[in-house]
Order: structure tokens, then sequence, then C-alpha cells
């Protein structure tokens, strides 16, 4: 039995990485997806024909959702297309690695635009069309607890999410909508093959220190997205899920 049959998602940048596993995650539950990117079309409309192609729903929707026209749109366009909203995660995040006396303004922003500012605008589009049953999943990053050196931003980026999806939660529960955050651990994808993790000592380190004693994958992210966005978790809220293999 499809878990998400009916159910409409959006998954803020699915081009590539765990956001697109977490897109096919939901449509092989049975959600209609928009499928979110900035700037990778191509990545997007393959993750959409993959959809497609295994019987499931999908469109590709650019946006850039640290701009407010930009996430409203982009909300707007899953409602216009699929008639509703009931599931937004909260995928897109932006990471690259700076020792204290390398940060600058401009890497704090960047990750805080997107990172921060882009949850909140997008939840903010979002909770004008999610209904009772609704739900928020937010991906943060175990980075908040392992406290990887150089990381300082970034782990900065990902407790202030923790924090938002704490208040949220509290907020929107009266509506019935419930937020719910996932901690991957380190995870291959082409955001960290690009940061120049893959490979490195950094990733030797972080697998060293996972008791499952390996790197993650995207999908080991997806099933549990597509359990907390399903009736199964009805009674969770205010959850931070560390999806790490065991690292903390
Ligand atoms: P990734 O491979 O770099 O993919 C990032 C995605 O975010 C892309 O689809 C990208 O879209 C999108 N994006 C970036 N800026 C955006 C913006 N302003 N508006 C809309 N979309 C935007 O990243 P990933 O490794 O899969 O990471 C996904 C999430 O998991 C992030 O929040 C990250 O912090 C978190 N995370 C990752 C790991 C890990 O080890 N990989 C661990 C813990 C947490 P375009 O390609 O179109 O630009």
């Amino acid at each position: 039995m499809s878990k998400l049959a009916g159910k409409v998602a959006v998954v803020t940048g699915a081009s590539k990485g765990i956001g697109a596993a977490i897109a096919k995650g939901l449509a092989k539950e049975g959600a209609a997806v928009v499928v979110n990117y900035a700037s990778s079309k191509a990545g997007a409309e393959a993750v959409v024909a993959a959809i497609t192609a295994a019987g499931g729903r999908a469109v590709a929707v650019q946006g850039d959702v640290s701009d407010a026209a930009q996430a409203q749109g982009l909300i707007e366009a899953a409602v216009k297309q699929f008639g509703k909203l009931d599931v937004l995660v909260n995928n897109s995040g932006v990471y690259e690695f700076a020792a204290l006396e390398e940060i600058t303004e401009a890497h704090y922003r960047r990750l805080f635009d997107v990172n921060v500012l882009g949850v909140l605008l997008a939840s903010q589009a979002a909770s004008k069309h999610l209904g009772e049953g609704g739900t928020i999943i937010n991906i943060s990053s175990a980075i908040t607890h392992v406290h990887t050196p150089s990381a300082a931003v970034y782990a900065g980026t990902k407790g202030a999410l923790n924090a938002v999806s704490g208040v949220l939660a509290n907020e929107l529960a009266p509506r019935k909508i419930r937020v719910n955050t996932v901690s991957p651990g380190f995870v291959v994808t082409e955001g960290t093959h690009t940061a120049g993790v893959v490979g490195s000592d950094m990733e030797t380190s972080l697998v060293a220190q996972t008791p499952l004693g390996r790197a993650g994958q995207p999908d080991d992210i997806a099933g549990v997205v597509a359990f907390l966005a399903s009736d199964d978790a009805r009674w969770l809220t205010g959850e931070v899920i560390t999806a790490s293999g065991g690292i903390r």
C-alpha cells in the first residue's frame, strides 16, 4: 500500500544529491512531487523523468528559496500544478568549509541566506496552503553535534535551523501541521564531491567515527523522510532524527 497516495509534496533542491533521492522516494510512495532546483535544470528534469518512467507524477520548478518572491512562486506553482500542498521538504542547502581566519561576510551570508532564510521563506509560503495533516520536514545536519573543524558557519546555520524547526513545530501544532528535522551524517553526493569532502581526510575521519562503518548514501536519508511524511509518523512533531550510521 502506497503510504503517500494522494499527497502533494514540494522538495527544495531536488536536482541532485539527497533532495533527488527524497523526491524519488516520496514519488515511489505515491506522492505527486514538485522537484525544485536553483540552477540545475537538466538535473531536475532527469529526476522528473525517472519518477515519470516509474509511473509517478512530478514536475520541475525553478526557484531560489532565499528570494521571497521565488520561494512563494515555487509553492504557488505546486498548488497550481497539483491542486494542493501536503508536504514541504526543505532540503536546499549550501556548504563550504572555512577555518576561523578564512570566514568572510560573504561566506556567512551565502550559507545563512539559503540554509536558514530559505527554509523560513519556503515554510512561510507553504503554511498558507498546508491544512490539517500537512507536514514540513527540514534537512539539517549531524554537524551540529559532531562539530567538524572548519565548519563553524555551516554548523551555525544548521543549529539555527534546528531551533527554527522546534519553534515552527509548536507554532503550527494548533493547526495540526507537523514539523520535523532529519540530520544526516556524511553522505556521498554531488555537493560533497564538489566541496572536496569525498576522497579527503575529512571523509576518512568521518567514516572512521561512524559506528556502522561506511559513508551515507542519499537513499539512506530518503526512507526516513518518506516515513516522516507519512501517517505512520502522525504523533511525531518537533523531533530531530539523526540519520548518520550512528555518528553523533
Ligand atoms: P548538493 O548535492 O549540493 O545539492 C544541493 C541542492 O540544493 C541542489 O539541488 C541545489 O540546486 C539546491 N540549492 C542550492 N541553493 C539553492 C537555492 N538558493 N534555492 C533552491 N535550491 C538550492 O547537496 P546535498 O549534499 O545533497 O545536501 C542536501 C542537504 O542535505 C543540504 O541541506 C545539506 O546541508 C544537507 N546535508 C548534507 C550532508 C552531506 O554529507 N551530503 C550531510 C548533512 C546534511 P541546483 O543544483 O539547481 O543549484
